[in-house]
């Protein structure tokens, strides 16, 4: 089976290993020539938007996925009418829009944090009024990983939030004191069968996504809360692949912050700590294969190595460390790789988690 991935990045590339031994072949499509993923599958330099190089992917390929979101609607639409598309158009697009987003969360009982759209800058101080301070100023579309965001403290900063982001239309959300973010990650076959990996507790530092530990402590009752939120959305979205929810948990509450419609850096840690990786079941979905358990194999932290890499041979040294490096040259803010620590237990985790933690400084 052929496979075409818009977007060569290390979500791409990291499909890309999980597939080959199921004995699928990859091409990926993205702008730049030194994307990583074309170290590993035939790379064709195009702009999202190409009309040629759109054609020629959903020619060759049986089935086409993504490995961000941001791929231009009637790019996505495009290749849909050519080939299979999964996650299905329409997931992106309601990805894309931090507005349409919280929309259909609230449409489907899922709570979200208060929010407001915004456009103009009179408009802003009307939001504040009503989402409280502190709130987050958001661009709807394009914004990740902590970009195209505002903290406003107090009405000083209006001016300058929106002199940064006021070009766009906007988003106000009221600001959650969480006691921590955890992301579900969800996946549902061409047949509609669906699995749940254990929720992961995420810790972000300057809006990126640092540490990821998996399972959420022993959290039962939350697990099910989001995945009875997780099932309403593969079903109204007619989901096809993995989806991913990052929560923030509120007195053992969930609001739905955002959701990816793509494998997710918050299930790395399933390459070691599941039976079955997000990135074998998000292809298993897309190619109408039996989806595989999504259980967990002890206890998993991930390290995201962001700008540099830490020492591969240090980290080697560590019993139960794995090493991903996504051959990308080293800039700073730039997620170069990843470091997983898995373990049987909670405790050997814990013994470990210091000496990997310095490596990763
Ligand atoms: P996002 O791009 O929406 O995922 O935001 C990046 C990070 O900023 C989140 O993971 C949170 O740590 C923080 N953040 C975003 N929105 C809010 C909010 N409304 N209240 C508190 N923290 C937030």
């Amino acid at each position: 089976m052929n496979i075409g991935i818009v977007g060569g990045g290390q979500l791409a590339r990291m499909l890309i290993l999980a597939g080959y031994p199921l004995g699928l072949r990859f091409r990926v499509l993205d702008p730049s020539l030194a994307a990583c993923a074309g170290q590993l599958a035939e790379l064709r330099v195009a702009t999202y938007d190409e009309a040629t190089a759109l054609q020629q992917l959903a020619d060759w390929a049986d089935v086409v996925t993504f490995d961000f979101e941001n791929v231009p609607a009637s790019a996505a639409e495009q290749l849909a009418q050519q080939t299979a598309v999964y996650p299905p158009p329409a997931a992106l697009a309601v990805a894309q829009d931090r507005l349409s987003e919280k929309t259909l969360f609230r449409r489907l009982d899922i709570p979200t944090p208060g929010f407001v759209p915004v456009t103009t800058r009179a408009a802003l101080e009307h939001a504040i009024s009503v989402t409280g301070l502190p709130a987050m100023v958001k661009t709807r579309r394009l914004g990740y990983d902590g970009k195209g965001q505002y903290l406003v403290r107090s009405p000083a900063d209006l001016d300058p939030a929106f002199a940064a982001l006021g070009a766009t239309p906007l988003i106000v959300e009221s600001w959650v004191d969480f006691q921590c973010e955890v992301s579900l990650l969800a996946v549902r076959g061409r047949d509609g069968a669906t699995g749940f990996y254990p929720l992961t507790e995420n810790t972000h530092r300057d809006g990126i996504l640092r540490v990821s530990r998996a399972p959420y402590r022993d959290r039962p009752a939350l697990n099910q809360q989001a995945q009875d939120y997780a099932q309403r959305l593969l079903t109204a979205l007619d989901y096809v692949g993995v989806l991913a929810i990052e929560f923030f948990v509120v007195n053992e509450h969930l609001l739905a912050n955002e959701m990816a419609p793509r494998v997710h850096n918050s299930g790395h840690w399933t390459i070691e700590g599941a039976v079955t990786s997000q990135f074998a079941n998000h292809l298993r979905a897309i190619c109408d294969l039996p989806l595989g358990s999504t259980q967990a194999r002890g206890h998993s932290v991930m390290f995201n190595a962001i700008g540099d890499l830490p020492d591969r041979a240090a980290c080697l040294a560590m019993p139960g460390v794995q090493y991903h490096a996504y051959g990308k040259s080293a800039r700073p803010g730039r997620k170069v790789g990843h470091i997983t620590l898995q373990a049987d237990s909670a405790e050997s985790i814990a013994l470990r988690l210091a000496e990997l933690q310095a490596l990763m400084a």
